[in-house]
């Protein structure tokens, strides 16, 4: 559908928030991942073709059948109780031993996200997040107005001494840093996986800092290579702590079209973020959460989610192949061991945005560096998602990607 842009004469009423609302450059973008003639590595569509739609039907019958009309009404704003049995059983297998009661169901983990935000944060408080970090979190959290210190990414994720540093000097002048967000396993957009090492020290240093760790994994399950790392949560259930706060997903371990996603929390800060659902939208959607506990009682899903992992493993390595043989020597990239997102550095004279026209031009769409980021940068960057397009999409899209690239290197050069 085409926007009209049309004289806003309503610019005198708005709050002062919505100037901080920008429209994330993903979502602008996913429009273009629906025409067929594009090669998207835009947004992060999982594969939901993959799953079984004649089981599918059969999960939303029994819904309707076991529910009856209570699978049509409002529910309780915690969640579907017998459901959040079945995401214990789902954490179990990441090693999260926690209950029922640890948790409330939300829709998906964007809503996650923003009642987290409404919950903490005051304008001109202090957070901290990775650099680049997920737009999603960026755009919910600065609709509330903080202030947003980015801590930079290596390949072993968020760099840990600027952490440390950062953290001090906040506590010198008296600030309260409200929480720290991160996404450790695969980071959207960046790849990386927050090494054993820094998880360890991060949540010790929440512990100093007197502060709480926002622990963002709709991944973790995604994974194609290398070991599992512990997540942060179940380091600080380990260690007696209470400095993190879990969030995940079904959008990608089952589709995202249920909008189902969870918070495992101390118990006071779920009673505030029931609060909190209550006003946003009363209870995450009954039917929804009906067909996802029908889902999960199925033994099959944990064989649905060996087949995600080959066919998005699939994915990576054909992308990571394509750059590899078609790529100048000037760029770089991640090289992540699962989720769905490579991130891409070409030389600092480039910039991604401007790039960006051309390469729609010629079909192939991404997302430009600068969205990832609170302070503006990741001009010369992108984040190329591989979990959406099949292999020879994806060869063909690199390929032309590469093409435009070395064009604006050469024409660089021969200014210079
Ligand atoms: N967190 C991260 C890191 C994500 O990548 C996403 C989806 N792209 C979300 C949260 C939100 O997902 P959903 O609302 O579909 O659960």
């Amino acid at each position: 559908m085409s926007k009209k842009i049309t004289f806003d004469y309503w610019k005198h009423l708005y709050a002062k928030r919505t100037g901080n609302m920008l429209s994330s450059e993903i979502r602008d973008l996913l429009s273009l991942s629906a025409r067929p003639d594009i090669i998207s590595f835009a947004g992060g569509l999982p594969e939901v073709k993959a799953l079984n739609y004649q089981k599918l039907e059969k999960y939303v019958k029994r819904a309707l059948k076991i529910g009856g009309d209570i699978s049509l009404q409002y529910g309780s704003s915690d969640g579907y109780y017998p459901l959040k049995t079945r995401l214990t059983e789902v954490m179990k297998l990441e090693n999260i031993d926690v209950n029922e009661e640890d948790m409330i169901i939300t829709t998906g983990g964007q809503q996650a996200l923003d009642l987290l935000a409404k919950i903490f944060i005051n304008p001109g408080d202090y957070l901290i997040v990775e650099s680049p970090s997920y737009t999603g979190a960026l755009n919910s959290f600065k609709s509330y107005e903080p202030q947003i210190i980015s801590i930079p990414v290596d390949s072993k994720g968020i760099i840990v001494s600027d952490l440390k540093l950062k953290l001090n000097e906040l506590a010198n002048k008296d600030k309260q840093v409200k929480f720290i967000y991160l996404v450790p396993n695969f980071s959207n957009p960046s790849g990386y996986t927050l090494s054993f090492n820094r998880r360890k020290e991060i949540l010790n240093l929440a512990k100093k800092y007197n502060t709480l760790i926002i622990e963002d994994n709709p991944y973790g399950m995604l994974r194609y290579e290398g070991r599992p790392v512990p997540t942060i949560k179940e380091l600080d259930i380990k260690s007696s702590n209470q400095n993190v706060i879990y969030i995940s997903t079904l959008s990608k371990i089952f589709a995202p079209g249920f909008r189902i996603g969870w918070i495992v929390a101390p118990h006071p800060i779920l009673e505030k973020l029931t609060l909190g659902v209550q006003s946003a939208d009363l209870c995450t959607s009954s039917f929804s959460q009906r067909i996802a506990y029908e889902y999960f009682s199925d033994p099959v899903w944990r064989e649905n989610i060996i087949e995600f992992i080959k066919i998005y493993s699939a994915r990576r390595d054909v992308m990571i192949k394509a750059l590899e043989k078609y790529f100048p020597r000037e760029a770089t990239w991640s090289k992540p061991e699962g989720g769905f997102f490579i991130w891409l550095r070409l030389p600092e004279f480039l910039n991604t945005k401007e790039i960006l026209a051309d390469t729609i031009r010629n079909k192939v769409a991404y997302v430009p560096g600068t969205g990832f980021y609170a302070d503006g940068r990741g001009l010369n960057e992108a984040r190329l998602a591989f979990c959406t397009e099949n292999t020879e999409r994806i060869e063909k899209g690199i390929k032309i990607l590469s093409e435009i690239i070395k064009d604006k290197i050469k024409l660089y050069r021969s200014f210079k």
